[in-house]
């Protein structure tokens, strides 16, 4: 059989149809996203660019506030806390990690968990853990549940194994694949053996972070294999944490990278944030 490539553009696509559909329910303006920039990180100005890409494509607002490197603890919270009550703005996108002199578990604290568009707040990460759904998750852990509903993948008693185990992907994936009815593994660094926990999955989900590492030996007969590792490889290009084409004859489907998840990221951060739209002037 041969291996199916699940495209995030597809998975983007219907969700843009439904925030479509949601945005004509909404009076007044579109509601507007405040991206938070601290520095200039490569990273963060990427997924920058992608992030005001969509909202622009998805005829949502969006606006850029960035702040110096350098910026003090105290000049960053009085500066965050003014784009957190400004009633213009619906959701709030933080780039993280922050520099180090800046708390930033006090930024996770001071976010309005209904701005909390990522789900970094106390407040809705105990929403996910708790399978509440009127929280905002992280959305790069959304994306993947998207990805496999879009392509009508039942998560009911499967066996999925993760590996990683970050506040932003892993962890909170692990329950949202929960509420889901999976049997759920998360592997991490001091797994003894990561090959075995992997093969044994009939979904595989990659967020690790690390180029290439899982290959055809990790993966099961016909399993599903969603990759949401971002990394450069040892030629500069882009790829994510399995090498796509060593599972070329092992699995049915997988995400590419890119192409895959991370495209599908920025469409439920819009999602995201005509919800938060919606809420806030229903109060
Ligand atoms: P972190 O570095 O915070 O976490 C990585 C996790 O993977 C850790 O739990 C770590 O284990 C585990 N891990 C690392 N190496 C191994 C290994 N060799 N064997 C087993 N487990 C391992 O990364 P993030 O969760 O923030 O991101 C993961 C990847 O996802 C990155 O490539 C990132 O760029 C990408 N990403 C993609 C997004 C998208 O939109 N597609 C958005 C966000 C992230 P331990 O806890 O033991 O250290």
């Amino acid at each position: 059989m041969k291996m199916k490539t699940l495209k995030g553009a597809e998975v983007s696509a219907k969700i843009k149809e439904q925030v479509t559909q949601m945005m004509e329910g909404l009076e007044g303006p579109a509601p507007k996203l405040a991206i938070v920039r601290v520095g200039e990180k490569p990273d963060d100005m990427s997924y920058e660019r992608g992030a005001v890409k969509k909202m622009e494509n998805f005829g949502l607002r969006v606006r850029t506030y960035v702040f110096p490197e350098q910026i003090s603890d105290s000049d960053f919270k009085a500066e965050f806390s003014a784009i957190n009550r400004d009633p213009d703005v619906s959701g709030i996108l933080l780039l993280r990690p922050l520099p180090k002199q800046i708390a930033e578990t006090d930024i996770e604290k001071m976010i309005d968990p209904e701005k909390d568009l990522d789900g970094i707040s106390p407040a809705n990460i105990a929403k996910v853990f708790a399978g509440d759904k009127t929280g905002f998750a992280p959305c790069t852990a959304e994306a993947v549940i998207e990805v496999l509903k879009a392509n009508e993948i039942d998560m009911t008693g499967k066996n999925v194994t993760i590996v990683g185990r970050s506040m932003v992907v892993g962890r909170p994936l692990s329950m949202l694949m929960l509420k889901e009815n999976a049997t759920v593994t998360i592997c991490h660094t001091r797994t003894m053996d990561l090959e075995a926990e992997c093969r044994r999955a009939e979904i595989l989900v990659a967020a690790a972070g690390k180029a290439k590492m899982l290959d055809g030996r990790h993966v099961g007969q016909d399993a599903i294999v969603i990759d949401v590792g971002i990394n450069v490889d040892e030629n500069g290009k882009l790829c994510g944490d399995v090498d796509f084409q060593s599972i070329e004859s092992m699995a049915s489907m997988a995400t590419p990278v890119p192409g895959g998840v991370g495209a599908v990221t920025t469409a439920v951060l819009a999602k995201h944030l005509v919800l938060a739209g919606q809420r806030q002037r229903r109060n």
